[in-house]
């Protein structure tokens, strides 16, 4: 399995971001591990154009089930793999806040996707209050099962496990508590797919920065990271992307 370090770079950049990307793939031309980066997509085609014939991947931040129609401001999955996307991150904790996405939803979107020949990355992970509650694992399993599309595999689907409470906020969790939740993932991607499960890679995503991402890369079933508001510079992002490539 190829360990992959992806970033997400939310609502943020413009056209003067690109030299973050041209400095990564200078500092970083032939990295051990996959590298994926997830900008805006009126960025997509300009970032797609800039990582040809390197070893980037370019994705989208979110797409819609339907192929095309009316429904004003989304982008299809098709229109992504037409600018340039390989992958599309699917169910961000914010799309499922900010557009109340269920997990049937985030499951229909994954459909289209790998219908198209994206790779779904699918991300899943509790809120701080259910954490707090003992609920973790319950919510990840419920998440996971209707997110995740059968008949998924490793080369079609990525998961990345993004605790709510981590994301943006410097707070982690325990490594023996990504560990736990890492290993029940697999378990039930195993009951669910198979022994394609062993492949998918499992992302852990949630303050993950240069100065925690050995220790976090060591963890067993941490095949990556997702990586948020580190991933926008290239010196935070590559350092990333080294620790992964020497775990
Ligand atoms: C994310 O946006 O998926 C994320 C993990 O953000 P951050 O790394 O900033 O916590």
């Amino acid at each position: 399995m190829r360990k992959l370090a992806a970033g997400n770079w939310k609502m943020n950049g413009t056209a003067a971001s690109l030299s973050e990307v041209a400095a990564l793939l200078r500092d970083h031309p032939t990295p051990v591990c996959e590298m994926l980066l997830c900008p805006p997509a009126t960025l997509i085609t300009q970032m797609a154009a800039l990582a040809k014939g390197t070893a980037l991947h370019i994705g989208g931040q979110d797409c819609h089930a339907k192929s095309s129609g009316a429904h004003t401001g989304d982008v299809s999955a098709s229109m992504l793999m037409d600018a340039g996307a390989t992958h599309v991150i699917l169910g961000h904790s914010e799309r499922r806040t900010d557009h109340a996405e269920t997990d049937a939803q985030v499951n229909a979107k994954a459909v289209a996707a790998i219908g198209v020949g994206l790779v779904a990355v699918v991300c899943i992970g509790e809120t701080e209050g259910q954490r707090d509650a003992g609920q973790t694992l319950d919510v990840i399993g419920t998440q996971l099962a209707g997110s995740v599309p059968d008949g998924s595999t490793a080369a079609t689907l990525v998961v990345a496990y993004e605790p709510v409470w981590a994301i943006g906020t410097g707070r982690t969790p325990t490594l023996q508590e990504i560990a736990d939740v890492h290993r029940f993932i697999r378990e039930r991607l195993t009951a669910k797919i198979g022994a394609e499960a062993a492949g998918v890679r499992l992302l852990y995503g949630g303050s993950v920065k240069p100065s925690n991402a050995t220790e976090i890369f060591a963890v067993p079933h941490v095949d990556g990271a997702l990586v948020g508001g580190a991933s926008l510079k290239a010196s935070d992002f590559g350092a990333i992307v080294a620790a992964l490539s020497a775990a």
